[in-house]
């Protein structure tokens, strides 16, 4: 699954830079809510992204954390007629150009996957 990996490479994350801010002498207590950006042409689904990173985080810091997600909108450019923009991106493998209809699109953004912030609790 798809997501799964996703989740996995997010609890990685999260685990490394709560150990990075503890070197500081500071106890994390839990990690309560983390802030993602998530292109629209990942084709993440979001419900299963929660999912997975629930069952997977459980027993570790990050359980029951709340998990915010921003998208991005994907911004390609057309080969064919220079359109620059966004575009709809409803399925993975037909993304035109509303310009001129055109597939020959180079994609700018929307293929990201960022944890830009997470809200932790110290241990007193
Ligand atoms: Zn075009």
């Amino acid at each position: 699954m798809h997501e799964l990996s996703y989740a996995t490479s997010m609890l990685d994350t999260i685990i490394n830079a709560v150990k990075e801010q503890e070197k500081d002498g500071k106890k994390i207590k839990k990690v309560s809510e983390i802030n993602l950006e998530v292109g629209e042409l990942t084709f993440i689904n979001i419900e299963q992204l929660k999912f997975a990173f629930e069952v997977i985080a459980e027993g570790t810091i990050c359980e029951n954390a709340k998990i915010n997600v921003q998208f991005i909108k994907p911004l390609a450019v057309c080969k064919d007629c220079g359109y620059e923009g966004n575009v709809k991106a409803e399925d993975e493998f037909e993304i035109y150009c509303p310009n001129c209809n055109s597939m020959n699109l180079k994609f700018k953004g929307g293929k990201e996957f960022n944890i830009k912030n997470i809200v932790v609790e110290f241990d007193e």
